[in-house]
């Protein structure tokens, strides 16, 4: 028998309101029903939650980002805890409509990186396609609130046409990531038809998905949807965990399921004032993820958008919680902590600082435990040897991609940002030349009759 992972320390399953008492296993179990039966009004929640006068409020306001809660994830909230860590990523605050500095509507400047509806192509090898602008439920942080739950602004077959015509005729894009919305609120057929026509691209080596669809709503992860992932392989999984309490024996069933069908799991969770800005609920969350053999893969910085200004924190508690999580615990279970660039900078990794001090020679470098100690470098390193081995490799980085490298490797002198030449030209179309008159290189506001420098005074 194969040893699963059960939360021992949790029920056998999730515990109902009364409202669902009566509603037989089967169609509690069917995702279809859970789907039917999202609660999305003021009148419904307040029928399993006694509700704060701010989500009374964020409730009924006008204009706000959809809500809608599967009944399974609705019973995990503490009816009677207003910061229960599961109600507060999906029911609405009033604070939700609240601006703060620096808020976007698209903070990642992800249309612009858009060639064709829906398709975000922003790294080099590899582009996100936006399958559905659906979702099983709405975090109430959504980076993507921009387009997500709109009911009317769905995609077509025929942009998924354009979407996967864009990657047919795009070699360097050899890994394709499924996002959204939720691409497991599609559906199941049309689901499979887009990963089939992906497998179909000779040049596509991963196909992954990005979902919160095992959290929300774990009855989808059923035998016709993991028989139908073994198809596809090598398919990648993210899922998205912010907390342990979401941690249930349903979702731990579902992991059991993805994993036993081959997929390797992986988990994005997003960094939440009040919710997980702690190094010791992030320490349970990523134990508790492993156990169900999901990498923690991201650990976001809230992103710049509107409606999530109340749950971001400082990057500090970010670094902070690496700090804590680094050499204290299995490195695997480690996620990369991340800010997604505002302007469309892409994902920027963010770290406690280990290294400390360089000489030619000698690095120091400080442990997780504050030790101090020093790597000696060999003097007779040759970094060309490798380039025999290095000419076979066919894949090289896309021109206008490739960063730093492009300096370290002597491709390049510099990298300048926009605007250098033109201001430090100062508008002259003749270099000058260093000369004896002192006058010519006077600073900026200092008087004509004032000598520059002391030799000349003297
Ligand atoms: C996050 C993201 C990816 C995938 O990034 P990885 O670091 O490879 O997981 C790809 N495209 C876009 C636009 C993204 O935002």
């Amino acid at each position: 028998m194969i040893r699963k992972f059960t939360p021992a320390w949790k029920a056998s399953s999730t515990p109902r309101p009364n409202i669902w008492a009566d509603v037989p296993d089967e169609q509690w179990n069917d995702w279809r029903w859970q789907l039917s039966h999202r609660l999305n009004t003021l009148e419904e929640l307040q029928q399993i939650i006694n509700l704060t006068p701010e989500e009374v409020e964020g409730l009924s306001s006008e204009g706000k980002f959809r809500v809608e809660i599967t009944p399974y994830f609705a019973s995990l909230i503490d009816p009677d805890d207003p910061m229960c860590p599961v109600r507060q990523q999906i029911i609405p605050k009033g604070r939700e409509l609240a601006a703060f500095t620096s808020m976007m509507e698209d903070s990642l400047a992800e249309d612009a990186h858009s060639p064709v509806p829906g398709l975000v192509h922003r790294y080099p090898d590899r582009v996100l396609m936006l399958v559905t602008t659906q979702c099983a439920s709405y975090c109430r942080y959504c980076t993507r609130s921009r387009i997500v739950g709109d009911p009317s602004a769905t995609f077509s077959k025929r942009d998924f046409e354009a979407q996967i015509a864009y990657v047919e005729r795009t070699p360097q894009v050899r890994d394709v990531l499924l996002s959204g919305g939720d691409p497991l609120t599609l559906k199941p057929k049309l689901l499979d038809w887009v990963l089939g026509r992906l497998r179909q691209i000779p040049h596509v080596e991963i196909v992954r998905i990005g979902s919160r669809v095992p959290v929300f709503l774990p009855q989808r992860i059923n035998d016709e949807f993991t028989e139908m992932m073994k198809k596809y392989h090598p398919l990648w999984i993210n899922i998205h965990v912010n907390h342990p309490k979401e941690i249930t024996p349903e979702l731990a069933a579902a992991c059991d399921r993805m994993a036993d069908a081959g997929v390797p799991l992986g988990n994005q969770s997003v960094l939440l004032a009040g919710v997980n800005d702690s190094v010791h609920i992030q320490r349970q969350l990523v134990h508790e993820l492993v156990m169900m053999r999901v990498r923690p893969y991201y650990l976001y910085q809230c992103d710049l958008v509107e409606g999530a200004g109340h749950f971001r924190t400082t990057v500090s508690k970010g670094i902070e919680i690496i700090e804590g999580l680094r050499g204290h615990t299995s490195g695997f279970a480690v996620p990369h902590y991340i800010i997604d660039a505002p302007g469309g900078g892409g994902k920027v990794p963010i770290s406690p600082n280990y290294l400390l001090a360089q000489s030619p020679g000698h690095v120091v470098i400080r442990n997780f435990e504050g030790y101090i100690t020093t790597y000696a470098e060999p003097l007779d390193y040759d970094p060309t040897a490798i380039r025999h081995l290095e000419a076979q490799v066919a894949r090289r980085p896309e021109p206008g991609q490739e960063g730093l490298l492009t300096l370290l490797e002597g491709h390049q002198l510099s990298i300048k940002p926009e605007g250098f030449d033109a201001v430090h030209r100062r508008g002259r179309q003749r270099e000058h030349r260093l000369s004896a008159d002192a006058h010519k290189w006077q600073p900026y506001g200092v008087g004509e009759e004032e000598p520059v420098s002391e030799v000349e005074a003297s």
